[in-house]
């Protein structure tokens, strides 16, 4: 159901966020955290980026950044990897604050399609409509909408908008980019099927070639943390002060994560976890928990969806001994007798 649908357009929104872990817990829990995953050797890093493939398999890194601007890392915090799909999160949040909710749903819309993130499938399933920007095709439709009047503009409005989000100027990886660029010809095809559909209006190759520049970006563990933190603490950069979106927006991009961050794990995810995060096919994993912190990891080795297998297992530590998980609470009555 929509918005007006179900008439709350006049409800203000409370938020109950309940309160940041003391700073010394967060430091002891993310280097147990680290710990804990740094024993795990399983999955496999990701080849089908053909430079992705030089990552160091057993690199490592977890930060967490909280919403009153505390940095705790642990382990290969500024190790610098391409965002990949995480800057999907971040350019939806950016849409979303140029168009504002209802037009967002209804050109990308934010269902969960259980297939793989590069399905051309899920698109001809759908009628030629991208089900989610969290996903190839909603991602590169929302990026094909971002405002501009030239790709060029658009690439201004990525760059300047996740590097708000990330309190400084990121760049650009050029070897990444051009070794996506001259193997992306999948991305290519669902570009051309989207632009079939009447989905994208502008040119299809441009649209490609800014969604895998802006996956292409540079990013460390504690890059991902504070981006995190600002989407945890209602669109607000903890440690520069500078608001880069709106409290709603956040909220919208959390629910859309909550869905969809993890492919076609999320459910698996969300149950473990209990957060909404997104992960990335060159290793990096951001998750949120509102109102408190912002985690970043980086562990190239993947699970066969695509999702860090370190970086799972040190978020899963950490919502568990941070109290994060947003569904679990305790009774309100003590020793749960109402009698
Ligand atoms: N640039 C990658 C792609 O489009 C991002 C995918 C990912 O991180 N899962 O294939």
């Amino acid at each position: 159901m929509r918005q007006r649908d179900l008439d709350v357009q006049d409800v203000g929104q409370i938020a109950e966020t309940g309160a940041v872990p003391a700073h010394r817990r967060i430091d002891e829990v993310t280097a147990a955290a680290h710990a804990r995953a740094l024993r795990h050797h399983e999955g496999a890093v990701a080849d089908y980026i053909p430079i992705l493939a030089s990552a160091d398999p057993e690199a490592f890194g977890v930060c967490v950044v909280d919403v009153d601007g505390g940095v705790h890392g642990i382990g290969d915090v500024g190790t610098r990897f391409s965002i990949q799909s995480i800057s999907k999160a971040f350019v939806y949040a950016l849409l979303c604050e140029a168009l504002g909710h209802e037009e967002v749903l209804d050109v990308v819309g934010v269902n969960n399609t259980g297939l793989a993130f590069n399905s051309v499938v899920a698109i001809e399933l759908n009628d030629g409509h991208p089900m989610n920007p969290m996903v190839n095709a909603g991602a590169i439709a929302t990026t094909a909408l971002l405002p501009g009047a030239t790709a060029e503009d658009q690439w201004d409005a990525v760059l300047t908008g996740l590097s708000r989000f990330a309190g400084r100027a990121l760049e650009v990886d050029d070897e990444v980019y051009r070794s996506e660029a001259a193997t992306n010809h999948r991305n290519r095809a669902i570009a051309q099927l989207l632009e079939s559909y009447g989905r994208i209006r502008v040119d299809p190759a441009e649209a490609v070639d800014v969604y895998t520049r802006q996956c292409a970006l540079l990013v460390d563990a504690r890059d991902l943390a504070v981006m995190g933190a600002t989407l945890a603490d209602g669109g607000v950069n903890p440690l520069t002060g500078e608001r880069v979106v709106s409290a709603a927006v956040c909220r919208d991009t959390l629910a859309v994560l909550t869905a969809s961050g993890l492919y076609e794990r999320s459910g698996e995810w969300l149950f473990e976890i209990g957060l909404p995060g997104k992960s990335g096919v060159a290793g990096g994993l951001v998750t949120v928990a509102p109102g408190k912190v912002g985690i970043g990891t980086y562990a190239p080795r993947l699970d066969s969806a695509g999702n860090s297998v370190r970086g799972q297992i040190a978020t899963a530590y950490l919502s568990r001994a941070l109290g994060l998980n947003i569904f679990a609470s305790d009774s309100h009555f003590p020793g749960g007798n109402l009698a």
